[in-house]
Formats: C-alpha cells, sequence, structure tokens
C-alpha cells in the first residue's frame, strides 16, 4: 500500500518540525466551497473555544479505524470530496465516513469529527479530565434547571 507522502507526493517531515496541517486543510477546504460548514469548527479550534484547544484523538482509535465498504457508489469524502474507494474508507463513531488518509491526518490535530463534532477519546490526561468536568458542571445545570421548572411551573 502507497503511504500517504507517496500519494501526495511531498516529503514526510523531520521529528520536530511543526506543519501546519491544519492550517493548510482549513484553506483546501475553503477553496472548495464547503467553507461555512467547517468555517465554524476551525473557529471552535483556533479560537480555543472554552480557553482549550482540542487535542489530537488516542492513538488507538486512530490505529484502529475500521475499514467500511458499504458506502454508496457516488458516496464522497466530505474532507478532499473525492468518491470513495474501497479499504480505504472508514467510519467514525457517528457513521460519517471519510477516506482513511483524510480522517487520520484531521484526527491526528483534533478529536472531533469534522462534519459533526462529536468528540472521540484522546490521550490527553488534562482535556480527558476537563472534559469529564464540563460534564458534570453541564449535568448540574440540567438538575437547576429541573428544579427551578417543578418549582415555577
Ligand atoms: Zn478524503
Ligand atoms: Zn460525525
Amino acid at each position: 500500500m502507497a503511504s500517504y507522502f507517496d500519494e501526495h507526493n511531498c516529503e514526510p517531515l523531520e521529528n520536530g518540525e511543526q506543519p501546519n496541517h491544519l492550517l493548510d486543510l482549513a484553506r483546501l477546504l475553503l477553496d472548495s466551497g464547503i467553507g461555512a460548514e467547517f468555517e465554524l469548527e476551525f473557529e471552535r479550534i483556533f479560537g480555543h473555544v472554552d480557553g482549550r484547544k482540542q487535542p489530537p484523538a488516542a492513538k488507538h482509535i486512530i490505529e484502529n479505524l475500521p475499514s467500511i465498504n458499504n458506502f454508496k457508489s457516488d458516496e464522497k469524502c466530505s474532507i478532499c470530496l473525492k468518491e470513495f474507494e474501497l479499504n480505504s474508507t472508514t467510519e467514525l463513531p457517528c457513521h460519517h465516513k471519510f477516506c482513511k488518509n483524510c480522517i487520520i491526518q484531521w484526527l491526528n490535530l483534533v478529536n472531533s469529527c469534522p462534519m459533526c463534532r462529536i468528540e472521540l477519546p484522546t490521550d490527553d490526561k488534562d482535556y480527558e479530565q476537563y472534559k469529564k468536568q464540563k460534564e458534570r458542571t453541564k449535568t448540574r445545570q440540567l438538575e437547576l434547571d429541573d428544579l427551578h421548572n417543578s418549582m415555577f411551573s
């Protein structure tokens, strides 16, 4: 199987060098005319909503992406807009499908689906902790809302 770098005709970067894939990807998406949907996502990532930058998805998730072949013949990858090919297509838990190459590149930067933003587990302990905390705050807010509703309705 040809590697990502072979197919894209570019040199792998040296260790330690920081490529700005996200910006490249952003430009690519904006140029390809499906920017609006993605712009929000980039704003969220670059804008560090909640003061947190999203970490990449956990390595074991990226390494164990399933191969799927149950796509329609005209279904396209939302990242590169090419039709899916056998044995190089995968699906996230949210059932959004992507070329493996595309989504691997994406998940190495950010742990959420580019289409629906569902978050995948990360290897970042701090971030996981933060996510749990956020979840707890949300639950508490819901409980308060319930309480409020039951008292005033
Ligand atoms: Zn693709
Ligand atoms: Zn999704």
